[in-house]
């Protein structure tokens, strides 16, 4: 538990500086900690420190520690295949991933079903990677138009995943992009003013850009013994 402290108070610091060199409010960016590689019990801890987002990118992880840690916030980060919406929706605070206009509608029918409101961001593949899951940036805009024809369903804002990258500089222009789409997004619909984006080894970059949402795992969880499995 001190190693995580200790870890979480460095991170804590680094947000803030990349903050001030930025001029923006520490308050204005939210710390999301991405639990899939250690233990409900780790997860518990992160808690009891303090940090009430927990992220997990796949489902059935989820589960197991939402219904754990039923008073933590969740999100989930990762790829939402359409037999689980049912299980996954009730235990989710925030659905950082959608990637395709059939979910919007799966989605959108499951809530009217319970008449429950969902926040949500869609994805945008920011750095054109063929293997990632999102929105191409071109391809925004008729997600939009659809997103706007919803009830239940409510958009927050944009989520992006940037190429790994030995220098994490080299990140800056995927952010730079998804904040212009993420301003483009919230002429037309104005709650969405999220940006979920930034990892462990680029998230004070991504704060520069304006991330309103940071993901971080492995940063806390450096030297913290109890892994998962
Ligand atoms: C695992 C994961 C993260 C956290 O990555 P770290 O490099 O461990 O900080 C963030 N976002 C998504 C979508 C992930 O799958």
């Amino acid at each position: 538990m001190d190693r995580l402290r200790d870890n979480l108070h460095r991170v804590r610091d680094r947000i803030e500086r990349a903050c001030q060199r930025s001029g923006r409010n520490p308050t204005d960016v939210r710390l999301v900690a991405v639990t899939k590689t250690v233990s409900i019990d780790t997860a518990a801890e992160l808690l009891d420190l303090g940090v009430t987002d927990l992220a997990e990118s796949r489902p059935q992880e989820l589960w197991n520690k939402a219904e754990a840690l039923p008073h933590a916030s969740w999100h989930l980060i990762g790829h939402l295949q359409r037999n689980k919406i049912e299980r996954t929706l009730p235990l989710v605070h925030m659905l950082h991933s959608v990637d395709s206009l059939r979910l919007l509608d799966a989605l959108e029918a499951d809530c009217a079903r319970r008449q429950c409101r969902l926040p949500i961001l869609l994805e945008i593949n920011a750095g054109r990677e063929p293997n990632k899951h999102g929105f191409a940036p071109e391809d925004l805009a008729l997600a939009l138009d659809h997103v706007q024809r919803l009830h239940w369903v409510e958009p927050l804002g944009l989520m992006t995943m940037a190429a790994l990258e030995e220098d994490p500089l080299l990140c800056r222009p995927t952010f730079a992009l998804a904040r212009e789409l993420r301003d483009r997004m919230r002429q037309i619909l104005p709650q969405a003013g999220e940006l979920s984006m930034g990892m462990s080894n680029d998230f004070e970059i991504a704060i520069e850009e304006g991330a309103t949402l940071i993901r971080l795992g492995s940063i806390l969880f450096e030297g913290v013994s109890a892994l998962r499995h």
